[in-house]
């Protein structure tokens, strides 16, 4: 009987995806485009991936840069820990590796932002080792094949590892995983899946089972929290007052237009900005008119966020607070920001 691994990579000669990364996949390019493939769409990750390859054509490019430029190129594409933890991976490996990306699966883990799946695709695609890589098309891929009805969690994943190091080929590892991502991502999609079309469907119990819609099993869903929000557009001729957040945490070490969270139940908006202000940063501004209304979710909240056009009083008195500058307007390009800030910024600057 042909194996699995057969059958997908047959269907992976006709059917591979076209993607920057493959092309000359040197061990840097499988790195970066498996960060940035982390939770995002392989789609969204291509012009993303090509602009960082212009500006850090290599390890050592990346390595010699300061965080603030990865950061500037990294912007819009979200999870900017993503972004840091490659740049000081990317040190890491010239201090200790000698500029080399260790093909070791321990060694591999051991660097800043690598987990498990992401270490099994970087050993797997670009030196060839038999480590199988499970990320979340392979993971519902595997799911559906041993018609697992398990909820997500640790001992799902003990089995559904032992069965991707069971069914791993003798060669061409990389190319088994990157068939297995293609697959999940192409035919075995989360909702209805081509199964007529499935190289693998006499292997897979579920399709036997008329199943596969019922899978993976999904976490009980929780509502996601909301937070109102209210920022400070503080002008001073033509620049702009911008707060640097600190490095570790949500958005760490991007520019915002200083403000904070507020009661949902917050009636007076630009009294609340002027208060939190003051008790904040010790600033005592004018709140002149609203700018904008601004809606954005993240992995694990969503905010609303009210822009106000504000001044200071005498603002070339003032001693700033820490982490602040005044910006150019006609340069906040060069600052990077999060989704908002840089709306924010965009509006300003037209
Ligand atoms: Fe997925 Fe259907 Fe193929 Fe099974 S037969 S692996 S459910 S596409």
């Amino acid at each position: 009987m042909q194996r699995i691994s057969d059958k997908l990579l047959l269907w992976y000669d006709e059917n591979a995806r076209s993607l920057p990364w493959r092309s000359d996949p040197t061990p840097f390019k499988v790195w970066v485009s498996e960060i940035m493939l982390q939770q995002t769409q392989v789609e969204t990750v291509i012009p993303y991936f090509q602009r960082f390859m212009a500006r850090f054509p290599d390890l050592p490019s990346l390595a010699k840069a300061e965080e603030s430029e990865v950061l500037q190129v990294w912007e819009g594409l979200g999870y900017y820990s993503r972004a840091r933890n490659l740049h000081k991976a990317a040190r890491l490996i010239v201090a200790d590796y000698a500029g080399q990306i260790p093909a070791d699966i321990a060694a591999l883990k051991s660097l800043p932002g690598i987990g498990a799946y992401t270490a099994g695709a970087i050993a797997s695609i670009a030196f060839g080792a038999p480590e199988p890589a499970l990320d979340a098309n392979i993971r519902r891929v595997t799911i559906r094949l041993l018609d697992l009805h398990e909820p997500p969690g640790s001992k799902t994943d003990a089995k559904l590892w032992e069965f991707a190091r069971q069914i791993l080929p003798a060669s061409r590892i990389g190319d088994y995983n990157q068939a297995l991502m293609d697959l999940g991502s192409a035919v075995c999609t989360p909702v209805n899946p081509l199964c007529q079309q499935c190289p693998l469907k006499s292997d897979c119990v579920a399709f036997q089972h008329g199943t596969q819609s019922e899978l993976p099993v999904r976490k009980l869903k929780v509502k996601v929290p909301h937070k109102l929000v209210v920022a400070a557009v503080i002008t001073r001729g033509s620049e702009v007052l911008l707060a640097h957040r600190p490095a570790d945490g949500m958005l760490g070490n991007l520019w915002e237009y200083p403000g904070g969270s507020v009661a949902e139940c917050t009636f007076d908006l630009p009294d609340a900005l002027r208060a939190l202000l003051n008790s904040r940063f010790g600033l005592s501004v004018e709140v002149e008119s609203q700018l904008g209304v601004f809606q954005h979710a993240y992995t694990h909240f969503r905010i609303t966020l009210h822009a106000f056009a504000c001044q200071l009083p005498a603002p070339d008195r003032l001693t700033l607070p820490p982490d602040f500058a005044w910006a150019e307007i006609s340069e906040l390009s060069t600052f990077p920001m999060g989704k908002v800030a840089r709306l924010i910024s965009r509006g300003l600057a037209s």
